[in-house]
């Protein structure tokens, strides 16, 4: 390489690669990162975007390929070395020790002895002038995903790194938290340093990325520019193949239509010490609508799906009522029988047995509220009326698979979640409850998901969706409420639902607040 281009490419990689068993993660990758840029990882889930980022941090051990730091080529053995180099990284799953404060959990990660006190001044000088405050003494335990982030991102600086790798930040941010962290991401790269940034929100990519690399099953499809680029167009690249906008009809006269689903005053103490305390919450869910619950992780959503499902019941009946019935002692069969489909956040072994085929994990969930169709006389099991069902629901979601019916556990985690969503549409359920629909799922198949619940709903069901993704509520939904802190705010019709009033709900503001004008916040 010239000196020409060292002075501008930071790192080089060529031909990368990473096989685990007989999976190409990463198959002869090729990635340019120049000083001063950010640049977007784009993929769908699987697409080998962290492997890629383990192998240049020196978590992972390539099989083959080279990597050049400033011209050079270089070995990266472990995470110290790449430190040394200059690369550091923010992970996506979170590695801190809750019993600690910031400034301890920072100490831990530089391997010298500098004192506490040291570590916690410089911690919080560097926070301020990054617009990231921290108090370095507070207890991780006590602080939100956010603020956890926050250290991270602190630790990853005072190490001074020259490339700093975020894999997928922003998926556990509020949108005001993360219009947060974008500003800091501008500020470093105004300093000159390069960005390496994983994301598979489009728009977020768009708007602040300088260069992009697309992957596909491990392989990198393109190089291009965010900003020449369209969301459609880049969602094409990452997925190979157009990918359908979801339609959604405006509905009328939805304030007259029949509540299917009424949640009434439910409250519920947390089951353990980890999980949140539901608090005095009602809903109404008619027939025709899509209601979305959003809100960030872990404010009593799952709580809220187990109360409303049956996987817990509640001490009075009237707390849940579907189609006018108390169905608040019911177990999740009972409230099957009432016309209710569930389908839970956790695929493998909550959604779907594992081990067991698509045809029998259809059985298992349907003998109970669909008999006629599947239980002969003596209690003979119609296989051939279970093999043309599973068989209509692989056709109707475009299930993709290998063998006719294969075990649950072979299909990839998109098409399982298309088989499932599938089954519970099939049972043409008056209510339907999904949790995180499309978490994990590829693009296409998360807009076949989120096109059948919209066309559940107008063709007369009640749909209620508690999901993560915010574009996802937005695209789907008639009206949003967002759940903090065991409690539950009253739907926004989609017409005044803005991100910022839905973001600051997420965050805790005073539901009148947010409805009374954004001034007063
Ligand atoms: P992405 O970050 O783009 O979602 P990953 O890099 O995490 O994708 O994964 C790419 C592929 O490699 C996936 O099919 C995943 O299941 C597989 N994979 C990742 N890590 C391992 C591992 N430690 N062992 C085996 N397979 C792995
Ligand atoms: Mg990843």
């Amino acid at each position: 390489m010239s000196a020409d281009t060292a002075a501008v490419n930071l790192l080089e990689v060529r031909g990368l690669t990473k096989i685990f068993g007989s999976l190409k993660a990463c198959d002869a990758v090729d990635l340019t990162i120049r000083k001063g840029e950010i640049h977007a990882l784009l993929g769908e889930n699987g697409a080998g975007k962290s492997t890629l980022v383990k192998m240049l941090f020196g978590s992972l051990e390539p099989y083959s390929g080279e990597i050049r730091w400033n011209g050079q080529p270089v070995k990266i053995a472990n995470p110290n070395a790449a430190r040394k180099l200059g690369i550091g990284m923010v992970f996506q799953h979170f590695s801190l020790f809750e019993a600690l404060s910031a400034a301890e959990n920072i100490a831990l990660s530089l391997d010298d002895q500098t004192p506490i006190s040291t570590i916690a001044a410089k911690a919080q000088a560097l926070s301020y002038s990054y617009g990231l405050p921290l108090d370095p003494y507070s207890l991780v335990g006590d602080l939100s995903v956010g603020e956890r982030q926050r250290i991270e991102i602190i630790r990853c600086l005072l190490q001074t790194p020259d490339l700093i790798i975020l894999d997928e930040p922003t998926s556990v941010l509020t949108p005001q938290e993360a219009d947060k962290l974008f500003e800091t991401l501008e500020r470093l790269r105004a300093e000159g340093k390069s960005i390496l940034y994983i994301s598979h929100r489009l728009e977020e990519v768009k708007r602040m990325c300088d260069a992009a690399t697309v992957m596909r099953h491990g392989k990198v499809v393109a190089h291009c520019d965010p900003r020449q680029e369209t969301a459609a167009s880049l969602a094409r690249m990452m997925v190979g193949s157009e990918v359908h906008a979801v339609v959604r009809a405006p509905i009328e006269g939805i304030e007259t239509a029949e509540a299917l689903l009424e949640v009434r005053n439910l409250s519920r103490k947390p089951a353990t010490p980890f999980s949140m305390p539901l608090k005095n919450i009602s809903l109404n869910v008619r027939a025709g609508e899509v209601i979305g619950i959003a809100g960030v992780a872990g404010n009593g959503q799952g709580e809220f799906f187990e109360a409303v499902s049956g996987e817990a019941m509640q001490l009075e009946a009237g707390t849940v009522r579907i189609r006018g019935q108390d169905a608040g002692k019911l177990s999740i069969t009972g409230r099957r029988l009432l016309g209710a489909a569930f389908v839970p956040e956790e695929r493998l072994g909550h959604g779907a047995a594992p081990r067991m085929k698509l045809s029998e994990n259809l059985f298992l969930s349907r003998y109970a509220t669909d008999s006629k169709a599947f239980l002969g006389p003596g209690g003979v099991v119609k296989e051939s009326a279970i093999d043309a069902a599973t068989q209509r629901i692989v056709q109707e979601m475009d299930v993709r698979k290998s063998a006719r019916d294969p075990e649950a556990a072979a299909l990839s985690g998109g098409n399982l979640q298309k088989f499932i969503i599938g089954r519970e549409l099939d049972r043409r359920p008056t209510v339907m409850v999904v949790n995180q629909p499309t978490w994990g799922v590829d693009a296409g198949a998360a807009a076949k998901i989120r096109q059948s619940l919209i066309e559940l709903a107008r063709s007369g069901s009640a749909v209620l969706v508690i999901s993560q993704d915010l574009d996802e509520l937005f695209e789907i939904s008639d009206a949003i409420s967002v759940m903090h802190n065991g409690e539950l705010s009253r739907p926004l019709p989609r017409a005044e639902a803005t991100l910022e009033k839905i973001g600051l709900l997420m965050g805790g503001a005073e539901p009148g607040h947010v409805d009374h004008g954004l001034e007063s916040v």
